[in-house]
């Protein structure tokens, strides 16, 4: 192929980060593999899935990592942020108390990357509108404050979630490229 040809070959790591039971494996599962599981546990042994996809002609690779649900314990340790050049951080828009602790997952990845991250603040479950207690003004309001990119996402009904990953995945190949 061409790549191979230029050389030329992107493999970017990604993380998603958030409270516990936000969404953050179905998010991945439905991105990587259209799957979504409405009883998921914390998944054990997968840590990363990769997604191929094109652009400029180039073949781009994304790692993105799922946290295995260490998140529940306090305990995401700095292996699973080095190297991030993209983050999904993720809040659940039926639970406020996973708004909250959006400032507490900011700083920590900013505590462990030592490069441009890409960040995207996901407001997941857009699907229960019936429930909603966090506005969609109030996800603009702290992304643009804290310069993030903004997506309500569904991994129930898939809506935004390509979407919010190949974002994160442009702006990495802009910030390398
Ligand atoms: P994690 O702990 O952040 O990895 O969250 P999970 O992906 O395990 O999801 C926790 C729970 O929320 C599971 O019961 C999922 O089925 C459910 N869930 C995940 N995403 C959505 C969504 O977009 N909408 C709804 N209604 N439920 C979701
Ligand atoms: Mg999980």
């Amino acid at each position: 192929s061409s790549d191979e040809e230029s050389g030329e070959e992107y493999l970017f790591k990604i993380v998603i980060i958030g409270d516990s039971a936000v969404g953050k494996s179905n998010l991945l599962s439905r991105y990587a593999r259209n799957e979504f599981n409405m009883h998921s546990k914390a998944t054990i042994g997968v840590e990363f899935q990769t997604q191929v996809m094109e652009i400029d002609n180039k073949e781009v690779k994304a790692q993105i990592w799922d946290t295995a649900g260490q998140e529940r314990f306090r305990a995401v340790t700095s292996a699973y942020y080095r190297g991030a050049v993209g983050a999904l951080i993720v809040y659940d828009i039926s639970r406020r108390s996973t708004f909250e602790s959006i400032a507490r997952w900011l700083d920590e990845l900013k505590t462990h990357s030592d490069t441009t991250v890409a960040m995207m603040l996901v407001g997941n479950k857009c699907d229960l509108e019936n429930i909603r207690a966090v506005s969609v003004e109030e996800g603009t309001t702290l992304a643009e404050a804290e310069g993030l990119f903004f997506m309500e996402t569904s991994a129930l009904d898939s809506t935004n979630v390509k979407k919010a990953f190949e974002i994160v995945i442009r702006e990495i190949y802009n910030n390398v490229s």
